[in-house]
């Protein structure tokens, strides 16, 4: 697909072979949880290099000088449950930054997504807001939750995903052109059930170990 403006896909050589592992179906969830981690990690970095930094001064043992720090805090948003594989990741890079959970099903009636748990700071306004969810599948959760934070007043926010599928991102972009993605892997489609593929199946039984 034609990338819009707004999405990056990420190809370092370190993130495509640790997602090539993590697409394994015989790596098990210890493994696969490392890769997610990690593979987060590395992506966070790439995700923050347009964080803007503020001047600080620090004594060296030899002199002052003047280093930089994060001008805004941030937020990492894990969407539950799968999400919070990433978020470890992420927070080994930026250990101070606030964690906010979402969480949400699919009504079994309407077939909307739905949020059943919402817990961000009470200022998450005021900080810069990383969404991580390793699947960016048909947008549908992920649309509702970028609202959800939007909401709050949330206006500088970007999504982290590890793969996503063309449809996914055609329905992010379509109602959320502000907001940036972050991917490592754009992949062929959907299948019926929803599934990205080849994907790497369901990620967060991948990760808890629940299948
Ligand atoms: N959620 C997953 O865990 N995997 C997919 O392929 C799509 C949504």
């Amino acid at each position: 697909m034609n990338l819009p403006p707004n999405v990056h896909l990420i190809s370092h050589p370190l993130i495509q072979e640790k997602l090539t592992y993590a697409r394994d179906k015989r790596v098990d969830h210890q493994g696969f949880r490392r890769y997610l981690s990690e593979i987060a990690a590395l992506m966070v970095f790439e995700l923050t290099r347009d964080y803007p930094v503020e001047p600080v001064e620090v004594d060296t043992p030899l002199a002052q000088a003047v280093g930089a720090r994060l001008a805004a805090d941030i937020t990492v948003v894990p969407i539950l449950r799968a999400g919070l594989g990433m978020a470890d990741g992420v927070l080994s890079l930026i250990p101070s930054a606030r964690v906010g959970h979402l969480g949400i099903y699919r009504d079994e009636t309407s077939l909307e997504p739905v949020v059943y748990y919402n817990k961000l700071p009470p200022d998450v306004a005021d900080t810069d807001v990383i969404i991580v969810d390793p699947m960016l599948a048909t947008g549908g959760s992920l649309t509702v939750a970028i609202a959800a934070i939007k909401r709050m007043g949330a206006t500088r926010i970007k999504l982290l995903c590890l793969v996503a599928s063309p449809e996914g991102i055609r329905r992010v972009v379509a109602e959320h052109p502000d907001v940036p993605i972050y991917t490592a892997a754009i992949d062929q489609r959907l299948d019926r059930d929803g599934y990205i593929v080849p994907g790497l199946g369901d990620a967060g039984d991948r990760l808890f170990g629940t299948r």
